[in-house]
């Protein structure tokens, strides 16, 4: 009777892309419990258990409740008010950038914040403060695959709708792991009933590899390779959609000219496959009439990620698979929110998903937010990996970190966690004291998470759906959205910013700049729209709401519909059409040799865990659902040759470090590679810097290691 709830609110899930519609049971006006949105568009009334945990990681006992700045004298954090803490970040901030100049400052942002927080934090850092450059963690997961569409279709627009999932007769997973990463998707996948096969290309024998009807255990990296022999294949034999290529496609007389190379002997060396194996999937793939490709980070961590997953893009557009129902190259999301950071963060791309570089973007961003187009400046600025080297380098001297875990996520971890360590002045702005950044910070801003703010967020198949406050923050933590607007008032001489007063007032100024663009979302009558609605896929225009209403007298029950792009064959570069892109695969910049024989894998490890679990450590019942101590996957031949058993203490080293795990003797990693779960902080001591030339997107998954009993 206690728990007994006395109402219920609807908002979007803040772990993953899927975008779930859950229900917030409340009491007194507090979260007392979370279940399913039985009638979201989205998860078929289901929640994974990180869902059904939403409100745990909110009452966590090392909440940040107050500003702490870092005494001098004892290396303490002493706690401070926000007055204190808005003069230091104004003071520390401006003094380093009067004596080093504007390149000397940058911040770090994320996919984890509201889309309103995450324009605003752009806007205020890069045409208010003058930070030149900012990027977001989005780096690490989605730039691949942004770029990739961007170059290939002309714009980030993920072509699918979920129902894609439903409506497919050949499913085709590329380094992509739904089971544990995306289990709602995966869900949808298993209410198709159209009696699809499914195919799983991944080293690793995956948890969704053991339930697909095939899976093509390719080497690592040979993915690239793999599409362009598979494309050549279909065109040598006649498989392709003449039509579809001549109408719809540019670049395919280059695209069939350089394909020619990739034999099925090529093939067969490079990817381990058989023939049969290759040929089976060929004739799987001519002889499905919808077949929809999906891949995540086992192609976008990649140091070539943008080429594969054009790869992909390519033979979905030359076997004619977009824009029908159970089509498409789709790559799903990770964060929450990264499709809001890719479209309106102003980090790597413009709002709206305009060009820094282009000065009609400029001044028409500038018109909307009614400022002076000089203000914003005319490059997107570093990448994060740059921005990091610049620390190194000592030409960034201060750093504001937001809602990220920088010093356990990135790349080749002891050399960033030294980079943050030196800086004179860096800020963490987080929901948490104890993150491994948080730790080196001078200063900890106290933020308010998922379930303490109001907002949107944007999920992988481009649908904007609504979060609320629900609960109180602990202390004086506020909205990431308040913290912004709070220093941009004690930055001084910001004064256009200061309408900007709420998440729903920049979520208007988002639908502006959105007009007539791709990403058009002007036809949404604000959030109790995104309620009634069950959240909205972009595009959604003035002139797709009118249309709409005209069949309806209701307020357009749009949820329930599901909409995908490029139905008509038309693209958004200028003529129309989509471009073949390609190059030549590249070797593994790391080779395993002698000494370090083995190649790491890394991927998600469970259902249960989140990225660096900086949430989902929180939770009791979730941390009953995963290990807590760091264990790596190794084939019994490699175990059997190491003298290595199950369970046995190991020390894995790179070039880079050593570290400890237990071992996991299992077939589902191939002879001579491991795979380790990246949600452990060790992990990325291992790992290597090496990047995609096009995304600049760190390439987590080739590092040689070698394994040595303990
Ligand atoms: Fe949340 Fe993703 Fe789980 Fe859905 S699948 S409940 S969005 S974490």
């Amino acid at each position: 009777q206690r728990l007994a709830p006395e109402t219920t609110t609807t908002m979007v899930c803040g772990f993953c892309s899927t975008g779930c519609g859950l229900k917030i049971h409340l009491r007194d006006g507090e979260a007392i419990n979370v279940s399913p949105d039985t009638s979201y568009p989205v998860n078929l009334g289901m929640a994974c258990p990180k869902g059904w945990e939403g409100l745990a990681p909110l009452s966590a006992p090392d909440r940040a409740t107050t500003p702490l700045f870092r005494d001098q004298s004892t290396g303490e954090f002493r706690p401070i008010d926000w007055h204190q803490a808005a003069e230091h970040f104004r003071n520390q901030f401006q003094s380093i950038q009067a004596k080093y100049g504007p390149e000397s400052v940058a911040f770090l942002s994320t996919g984890q914040i509201a889309t309103e927080e995450m324009f605003l934090l752009g806007a205020v850092a890069k045409f208010g403060f003058g930070f030149l450059h900012g990027d977001s963690n989005t780096r690490q997961c989605m730039a691949t695959a942004a770029t990739a569409y961007k170059q290939s279709l002309g714009f980030d627009a993920p072509p699918y709708t979920y129902s894609d999932f439903e409506e497919s007769d050949l499913l085709v997973f590329v380094g992509a792991n739904p089971c544990i990463a995306h289990p709602i998707l995966w869900e949808r996948v298993l209410a198709n009933r159209r009696q699809a096969k499914i195919v799983v290309i991944d080293p690793r024998q995956s948890e969704t590899a053991q339930a697909a009807h095939m899976h093509l255990a390719i080497r690592p990296k040979s993915d690239q390779t793999f599409f362009y022999g598979i494309t050549r294949l279909l065109i040598e034999r006649g498989w392709m959609d003449r039509d579809y290529i001549e109408q719809h496609t540019s670049g395919y007389a280059e695209f069939q000219a350089f394909l020619e190379a990739f034999t099925l002997e090529r093939l067969q060396l490079e990817t381990g496959l058989t023939l049969s194996q290759i040929e089976g999937f060929a004739r799987l793939v001519h002889q499905s009439e919808r077949t929809s490709f999906w891949w995540t980070m086992g192609v976008n961590q990649s140091y070539q990620g943008v080429r594969t997953a054009q790869s992909i893009i390519n033979l979905a557009l030359v076997t004619g698979n977009f824009g029908r129902p159970g089509t498409g190259a789709n790559s799903i999301t990770g964060q929450c929110n990264a499709m809001g950071s890719r479209l309106f963060s102003n980090t790597s791309a413009l709002a709206g998903g305009r060009d820094f570089t282009r000065e009609d973007h400029r001044h028409e961003v500038a018109k909307i937010l009614g400022i002076d187009a000089a203000r914003i400046p005319s490059s997107s600025g570093m990448a994060y990996d740059e921005i990091l080297d610049a620390v190194r380098a000592g030409k960034i001297r201060g750093l504001w970190i937001i809602a990220t875990n920088t010093a356990h996520s990135w790349i080749e971890q002891a050399e960033t966690r030294q980079a943050l360590a030196q800086l004179d002045f860096l800020v963490v702005q987080d929901i948490y004291t104890t993150t491994e950044t948080a730790q080196l910070a001078h200063l900890i801003l106290p933020a308010a998470p998922w379930g303490e703010k109001e907002g949107t967020f944007i999920n992988s198949e481009r649908r904007v759906g609504r979060i609320k406050r629900v609960q109180r923050s602990p202390g004086s933590a506020l909205a990431d959205f308040s913290i912004f607007r709070l220093l941009a008032k004690y930055w001084g001489g910001l004064e256009q910013f200061e309408e900007l007063d709420s998440p729903a007032k920049v979520f208007a100024v988002l639908q502006e700049l959105s007009r007539g663009r791709p990403c058009d979302i002007t036809g949404i009558r604000g959030y109790q729209h995104l309620d009634e609605a069950g959240g909205i896929q972009w595009p959604w225009t003035e002139s797709d709401a009118a249309a709409a209403s005209r069949f309806s007298e209701r307020p357009m029950p749009i949820g329930s519909q599901q909409r995908r792009l490029f139905s008509e064959g038309k693209f958004f570069h200028p003529d129309g059409r989509a471009k073949l892109l390609f190059d030549a695969p590249r070797p593994m910049p790391e080779q395993p040799n002698a000494e370090f024989p083995l190649l790491l894998l890394t991927g998600r490890g469970s259902v249960a865990q989140w990225h660096t679990q900086t949430r989902t450590s929180k939770s009791a019942v979730l941390r009953k659902l995963y290990p807590a101590d760091l264990y790596i996957e190794i084939h019994p031949e490699d175990a059997e040759r190491l003298g290595i058993t199950h369970a046995c203490a190991v020390r894995v080293r790179s070039r880079r470090a050593t570290i400890v795990a237990r071992t996991c003797v299992v077939t589902t990693v191939a002879p001579g590679t491991i795979f380790a779960p990246m949600h452990y902080a060790a992990v990325n001591q291992l790992t290597l810097a090496h990047y995609d030339p096009h995304s600049r997107q760190p390439s987590y998954k080739d590092c040689a290691v070698r394994v040595d009993r303990m």
